[in-house]
């Protein structure tokens, strides 16, 4: 049995991924910071369906609390086989309203938490002799949002980190790619109103939001065997948005 560790799995694109991780048959992993009880919750309702996860409390952003989590993967798993970097937050504002400490947050769980999984997550994932890393970026990370300056910033710096470390990985047969959704129906888009969110509607080609499995059917097929000479891409999930 493969072992798929999800960072940010209690809600949202994560929850998802880590739904259709355990119907394809993957022991998951499901990293959660502040919302135990959704990600308890959400391991109850995988364990009822057949299939098996264990929950993982760790701030993506400590790099203490992310090798604990490796460990734990390892104990319980044997080993991590895909690792999905998907924690991450927003801030919404201007530029100057983002302050020291919203930029150093927002580049700590966003970019850096990326970096400490990896890092941490890396020798087992080379063992696996199957590796994929699969990095959740955005469509802003792509091409820069207003009043999100600190946000494209860190999703940009994803996209770099994830085409450099798919030249360095892949004579070890690690895949690293990079799903960059548009706008998803979840908790972190909900300041916007409904005049916001038509327009965002009227101005995608596919005419609707995305939703969170449209996401995690790219990450689920990008951690397949179907997927195994695709590195270093950034794939959009955004509606034709971009
Ligand atoms: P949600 O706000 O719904 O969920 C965020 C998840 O990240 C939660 O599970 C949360 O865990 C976790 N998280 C946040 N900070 C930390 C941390 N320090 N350590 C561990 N986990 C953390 O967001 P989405 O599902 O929408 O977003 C998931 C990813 O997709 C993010 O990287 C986001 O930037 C990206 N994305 C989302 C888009 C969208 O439109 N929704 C568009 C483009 C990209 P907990 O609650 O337990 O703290």
């Amino acid at each position: 049995m493969k072992n798929v560790l999800i960072t940010g799995a209690s809600r949202g694109i994560g929850a998802s991924c880590a739904e259709a991780f355990a119907k394809a048959g993957f022991h998951v992993f499901v990293n959660y910071n502040n919302s135990e009880e959704q990600a308890l919750v959400l391991c109850e309702k995988i364990r009822k369906e057949g299939g098996i996860c264990t929950p993982v409390k760790a701030d993506v952003s400590d790099m203490e609390q992310v090798r604990r989590t490796v460990s734990l993967c390892v104990y319980h798993g044997g080993g991590i086989d895909v690792l999905v970097n998907n924690a991450g937050i927003d801030f919404y504002g201007t530029f100057e309203q983002t302050e020291p400490q919203i930029w150093q947050k927002i580049i700590d769980t966003d970019l850096t938490g990326v970096y400490n999984a990896t890092y941490a997550a890396l020798p087992e994932i080379k063992n696996s002799g199957h590796g994929r890393i699969i990095n959740i970026s955005s469509v802003w990370g792509v091409h820069g949002a207003s009043c999100e300056v600190a946000y494209s910033a860190a999703k940009a710096g994803v996209i770099g980190f994830t085409k450099a470390l798919a030249k360095e990985l892949g004579p070890s047969g690690v895949t690293v790619n990079c799903v960059a959704p548009g706008y998803i129906d979840t908790d972190m888009n909900g300041m916007f109103d409904k005049a916001t969110v038509s327009d965002i509607i009227n101005r995608t080609p596919l005419s609707r939001t995305g939703s969170v499995s449209d996401v995690a059917d790219t990450v689920l097929w990008l951690a397949s065997e179907k997927a195994s000479f695709i590195t270093g891409q950034i794939i959009g999930v955004d509606g034709g948005f971009m």
